[in-house]
């Protein structure tokens, strides 16, 4: 197990910090999740438990935050955070105007699946993050901006190919005496793990979000490799299953790029895709990146689109661009100082 604290329940903080007593281990787990930086600020402990503990933990966060920069049209802001190894990972906060604040979380540095219009893809894998680590990001968010309403696990990396770590963290978000979000605000964003997505329901019954992007299966194999190894088949049977174990709704992400996924072919295999399935259809337009040759959507596009896929009965929603100010958009996130990878295909 790892031991960094932030990624401990209650009972086992009792375990590795061999407390006799139980409620200390509670107390101790208060302090963590509310921001507390080291033992020192835990008045409630013995000072010399306070003492021992600070001399085995100088500090209670292993990571770190070096940068922090905040978009000037929309007020999203991105954390670069650094690890203990000295890695990068990075999270994201969107507000919007009803005062919403939803925290985008990484769950790996880089990611192994190599999505051709995704910056992290371009920059292959480099390993999973501890609970701890994600659980982390959440908290270095909250020390600057307060409590956070909603998380998506949609930052760096592919979440179901770190699983026990995310559900992991879903717990302590939700945990009443942590961070108290309810499961309905946690969503997961997988790019299509279909053997994964069959199991979810027997995880926290956080919500599922799945990158389709087409369902056109030529292109999908073209731009999301994954699909070579989960075909559109596989993937759609995999949803209906989740569906019927769990009655709850799925989000299909569809990031929209121009004279690429926006043709009337694409309409009509996307409304094939949802016969059947309860879903909404979150259409993004595309967010450029440097070096990747797509082309973003016009607004008249993007709204053309939505209304196509409204007037055959699919409920769309339309994602606002955020973030683009810091690259912490949907697709930009990478994070140039860790050392290079070759991207490959699996997990
Ligand atoms: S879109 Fe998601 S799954 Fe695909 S490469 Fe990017 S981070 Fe990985």
């Amino acid at each position: 197990m790892n031991n960094a604290l932030a990624g401990q329940l209650p009972e086992e903080l009792s375990d590795s910090l061999s407390l006799n007593a139980s409620f200390r281990a509670k107390q101790i787990f208060r302090w963590i999740h509310s921001g507390a930086s080291d033992f020192n600020a835990m008045t409630n402990l013995p000072k010399d438990l306070r003492n021992t503990l600070h001399q085995r933990f100088p500090s209670i966060l292993e990571s770190s935050v070096p940068a922090c920069r905040t978009d000037p049209d929309d007020g999203s802001v991105k954390l670069t955070i650094r690890l203990k190894d000295g890695l990068f990972a990075e999270s994201v906060l969107l507000i919007d105007g009803r005062g919403r604040k939803t925290a985008c979380l990484s769950s790996q540095v880089g990611c192994a699946m190599g999505c051709l219009f995704c910056r992290t893809g371009t920059m292959g894998f480099l390993r999973n993050l501890s609970a701890s680590e994600i659980i982390e990001q959440l908290l270095m968010l909250k020390a600057s901006y307060g409590d956070i309403t909603h998380i998506v696990f949609m930052g760096m990396g592919e979440p179901l190919a770190n699983r026990e770590a995310v559900m992991k963290a879903a717990q302590l978000l939700h945990h009443p005496e942590a961070h108290n979000i309810s499961y309905r605000r946690i969503t997961l964003s997988t790019c299509g793990l279909a053997d994964q997505i069959r199991t979810l329901h027997q995880d926290p019954p956080i919500r599922l979000a799945v990158s389709l992007v087409t369902a056109r299966e030529d292109l999908r194999n073209t731009l999301m490799p994954v699909n070579r190894r989960y075909p559109l088949r596989e993937l759609r049977s995999s949803l209906l299953a989740y569906q019927r174990a769990s009655g709850r709704r799925i989000t299909l992400e569809y990031v929209l790029i121009r004279n690429c996924n926006d043709t009337p072919e694409d309409i009509a295999a996307l409304a094939g895709f949802c016969k059947g399935l309860k879903v909404l259809v979150n259409v993004i337009p595309w967010n450029p990146v440097e070096g990747l040759s797509y082309q973003e959507p016009s607004p008249a596009g993007t709204e053309k689109f939505s209304a196509a896929l409204e007037q055959l009965g699919i409920t769309v929603s339309k994602r606002l661009r955020k973030g683009r100010g810091v690259n912490g958009a949907c697709g930009q996130l990478a994070v140039p100082l860790n050392p290079a990878s070759e991207p490959h295909e699996s997990s």
